[in-house]
């Protein structure tokens, strides 16, 4: 196996992806085409570059100091158990001492995947739709699949408890409360120990790539969803799931 990643580009200083202060990397490609996504570049592969171990553990090494504060490494992408094997090695190649975080759409099973569960730190799953229909129609995925990763997540309870799924609010698609609500009672039925959901505030700061890699941006009626509204929603979903969830 070659000692290396293929990603699209790195946030050295993130505080929004994973917990504490976060070095992100975002990995080459992606299963699913969600009609929102925002890194388009990730499905390009003249857009790629490669990053080998070395470097990458340079690189945490020079951010220590402050990653080491409860924050650590996010892979991001594109999908990043696309590349649960290298994350696995790469892991070991630190000698264990480093802290991981995902952001996934847990779209994606492979044969590293469990163990790669057992490694993380944290976790954010973006969940996206709650029926097969909405998941197939919007993403070209499968809910299925999410649901069967978030469940190896769910039964490592330390993993759990850092665990965030998240939710895109998209106007006209998912905003509104009985869509919210059952999506609660979605991750309710289906999990013991995941309590976290973030709400994401739907925005299309992404036209321009989709202008320069001349691709069709499907949402170019939709606005971008207003933070308060997403306020809103997060204080009468606390109400109504009355701590049983914690919506952040
Ligand atoms: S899972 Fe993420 S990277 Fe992949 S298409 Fe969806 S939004 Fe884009």
């Amino acid at each position: 196996m070659k000692k290396s990643f293929l990603f699209t580009s790195v946030d050295s200083f993130s505080t929004t992806d994973g917990p504490g202060i976060r070095c992100v990397i975002f990995l080459a490609k992606c299963p699913l085409r969600c009609i929102y996504c925002h890194n388009p570049e990730t499905f390009i592969p003249s857009e790629y570059h490669e990053m080998s171990f070395a470097k990458l553990k340079r690189m945490y090494e020079s951010m220590r100091t402050y990653l080491n504060n409860g924050g650590g490494l996010t892979f991001s992408g594109g999908e990043p158990l696309l590349w649960a094997k290298q994350i696995l090695e790469f892991k070991k190649f630190m000698n264990d001492d480093i802290d991981i975080c995902l952001e996934t759409s847990g779209n994606v099973d492979n044969e590293y995947v469990d163990e790669l569960v057992k490694n993380l730190n944290s976790i954010c799953c973006d969940i996206k739709f709650i029926t097969e229909e909405e998941y197939a129609k919007y993403t070209n995925g499968s809910l299925k699949k999410v649901i069967s990763f978030l469940k190896k997540v769910d039964n490592n309870p330390k993993l759990a408890e850092n665990c965030v799924i998240r939710e895109v609010v998209v106007p006209t698609i998912n905003d509104n409360l009985e869509y919210l609500i059952n999506l609660g009672n979605l991750v309710l039925s289906n999990f013991k120990n995941i309590k976290k959901i973030e709400l994401l505030p739907f925005h299309d700061m992404c036209i321009e790539k989709y202008e320069q890699f001349n691709m069709e941006w499907k949402l170019k009626d939709v606005k971008s969803m207003d933070a308060e509204i997403i306020k809103a929603f997060n204080n009468k979903l606390n109400e109504h799931f009355a701590g049983k969830l914690k919506f952040i």
